[in-house]
């Protein structure tokens, strides 16, 4: 009988946790809907220019999102010291396709890390590719020739990040592949769907055994022109003229804030963005949404009186575009703390409608982050897949943590990716809201539960 008794309790003890918890989800979603606060801070964040590691413009987010932290109510603030690669673009990059004694101009933009071209350039005749193999195949007629790589993003996958992933490897590692075969110079096609000229920059790797060679991002358009020119049999010939070049390292910070649980304060339920951006564009959806919901969260929590249980903190990771350095400077933080890591969720996919989530949770705690979708649902939110948390979160690998990732609508993402366009006019308000509030509710479950 009392075991019945035990049980019964137990039984009305969660039928009324659920319903507490739906007036909590829609309390977080009315309040982020009605105060509409993340946008003025990305306002105020992208006002300071891009975030590019090594910049003055990435110390000045420092000092902001500091700031900000602290005004939206975070029991404390501290700085991370990370030291960051320094990678300058120099003056604007140009390309000339010269095609029947004629000359057109291409759209270029370096790749991140690239080393210049002197200032006579780097000319030679181009050779289509369509990925590394074929350019390995090449051999000795790769000889002073510009690998052209040229794979486009699969048009069928409707997850962009999937076609993303199909086709980054060129850009990755294009210029090692071309570099064994003794190519002068690469042009990586620009990892987009848009079909516009704009050049979309990105991480490249070199390799020590094989030269260095400049490597550039080709807008889409030019790209189409350079392959049709190839395709009409003429020898094309491009000059590729860049001036960027790799300093010394710097000394920069993550910047880190927190509430303090009331409960468990020694296990933390992590939020995290990056605060640098690439140099092109302000980075207003990479990673500057991710930023400023993050800090929203923390915001929305003081201003609804709701006290976490257990600790509540924003990372805001430095050098996350190239070198992840930031990340692993947390991560071996992480190790050496007596406090452990429940989940850490990561917003960096962009400041569109939030759709979901993505976790590598074992199949136990996914049926538990399962039960916090009908919360979700209030913000169109309520999707759980299987998947990683994101390239910041997933590098803290303490035992038993969750890595969790805020999926948005992702149709436009990869239009302003990396790129000029990725300024403020490409965020809208309440989209960016939306992800605000999804974040503080799945938060505030996972600091409330035992998961
Ligand atoms: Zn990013």
């Amino acid at each position: 009988m009392n075991r019945l008794l035990l049980l019964l309790t137990f039984a009305a003890l969660l039928a009324d946790a659920q319903p507490a918890m739906l007036d909590d989800a829609v309390r977080l979603k009315d309040a982020a809907l009605d105060g509409m606060t993340a946008f003025p801070m990305l306002e105020e964040l992208l006002a300071g220019g891009h975030r590019f590691s090594g910049s003055e413009g990435y110390e000045r987010a420092v000092i902001w999102a500091e700031k900000a932290m602290s005004k939206a109510g975070a029991d404390s603030v501290w700085l991370q010291p990370v030291t960051v690669p320094r990678w300058v673009r120099g003056a604007r990059e140009r390309s000339v396709m010269t095609l029947s004694g004629k000359r057109h101009p291409l759209a270029v933009r370096a790749l991140g890390g690239s080393v210049g071209t002197g200032p006579a350039g780097v000319t030679g005749r181009v050779i289509e590719v369509r990925s590394l193999e074929e350019a390995a195949a090449l051999g000795p007629r790769a000889k002073g020739a510009v690998i052209f790589y040229n794979r486009a993003f699969d048009r069928t996958k409707v997850n962009t990040f999937e076609a993303y992933g199909g086709a980054v490897d060129q850009r990755g590692r294009g210029a090692i592949e071309a570099a064994k075969v003794g190519a002068a110079a690469v042009l990586v096609r620009s990892m987009t769907n848009a079909a516009d000229d704009v050049p979309h920059t990105g991480a490249m790797r070199y390799h020590d055994s094989v030269p260095k060679i400049p490597a550039a991002a080709i807008g889409a358009a030019s790209a189409e022109r350079l392959s049709r020119a190839l395709r009409s049999g003429t020898e094309v010939s491009v000059t590729l003229t860049m001036d960027c070049r790799t300093l010394p390292d710097v000394e920069s910070h993550s910047v880190i804030g927190e509430i303090r649980g009331t409960e468990r304060p020694d296990e933390v339920v992590l939020l995290g963005a990056h605060l640098d951006s690439w140099d092109l564009g302000t980075g207003a959806h990479d990673d500057g949404s991710g930023v400023v919901q993050c800090i929203d969260v923390l915001s929305l929590y003081r201003r609804l009186g709701m006290r976490p249980k257990r600790t509540v903190r924003v990372v805001l990771f430095a050098n996350e575009e190239n070198g992840l350095r930031g990340a692993r400077a947390y991560a071996a933080f992480a190790e050496r703390s007596p406090q452990r890591h429940i989940a850490a969720i990561e917003t960096d996919a962009g400041g569109f409608a939030p759709r979901g989530f993505t976790t590598d949770a074992d199949s136990v705690r996914f049926r538990r982050l399962m039960e916090a979708m009908p919360l979700l649902d209030v913000v169109n939110a309520g999707s759980l897949r299987p998947g990683s948390g994101g390239a910041d979160v997933d590098q803290i690998r303490t035992p038993g943590i969750v890595h969790i990732g805020l999926r948005p609508e992702d149709q436009r993402y990869f239009d302003h990716h990396h790129a000029d366009t990725d300024t403020l006019g490409a965020v809208h308000p309440r989209e960016l809201q939306l992800g605000s509030a999804a974040l503080a509710i799945l938060a505030w479950y996972i600091a409330e539960s035992d998961l």
